[in-house]
């Protein structure tokens, strides 16, 4: 399991920090947590492809973790992606990717499948598994907790008074190919 933080800032990006994203390398598949602005450009500075994403789990929709995500969609359709993607969220997933899915001119060239999810939920995949917890947060959000694969826990859940989201042990600087292997505010959201 390889943790790679695309973006760490939260309610908007600085000149240091992209929005939020993390990326999982299953190494069965790619797994992205949250979707922030700018998480495409992120993905050059590491050694993963955009193209191996195969989910993205959504903590919630404030844009700050998710506008990354029509985007990405559509540059996977610009490169000829034909795998399907699979997108996990609170309740609100289903009206706020499709939402997503209504900008511009594209043509979704592959499916997009869309679960929303509650807390307590347990969703088993090949390998690993990923369970949803309750987020404290002003919109419907959820907390992620990965078991299994080869090293053991990755985790969302929040410690109270921190924004980012996430855990982990690695970052990588490697560049990439992309397609081949592919003023802060007391109100702002998180
Ligand atoms: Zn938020």
């Amino acid at each position: 399991m390889r943790l790679t933080f695309l973006g760490t800032a939260g309610s908007w990006p600085t000149k240091e920090r992209s929005a939020s994203a993390i990326a999982l390398d299953m190494e069965s598949e790619l797994i992205l947590l949250d979707c922030g602005e700018g998480t495409q450009r992120q993905f050059f500075q590491s050694s993963a492809s955009f193209m191996r994403v195969r989910r993205v789990f959504v903590t919630h929709f404030h844009g700050d973790h998710f506008l990354g995500l029509p985007g990405l969609i559509q540059s996977m359709c610009l490169n000829h992606r034909t795998e399907p993607l699979d997108i996990y969220g609170p309740p609100d997933a289903e009206e706020m990717v499709g939402r997503a899915l209504r900008m511009g001119y594209f043509t979704l060239r592959f499916p997009v499948t869309v679960h929303p999810l509650t807390a307590g939920t347990t969703v088993e995949l090949e390998g690993y598994s990923v369970k949803t917890s309750a987020a404290i947060h002003p919109v419907p959000s959820l907390a992620y907790r990965l078991e299994g694969g080869r090293s053991g826990v990755a985790s969302t859940e929040r410690r109270p008074g921190r924004s980012a989201s996430g855990a982990g042990t690695s970052r990588s600087s490697r560049p990439a190919n992309p397609f081949g292997s592919a003023p802060r505010s007391s109100t702002r959201p998180t």
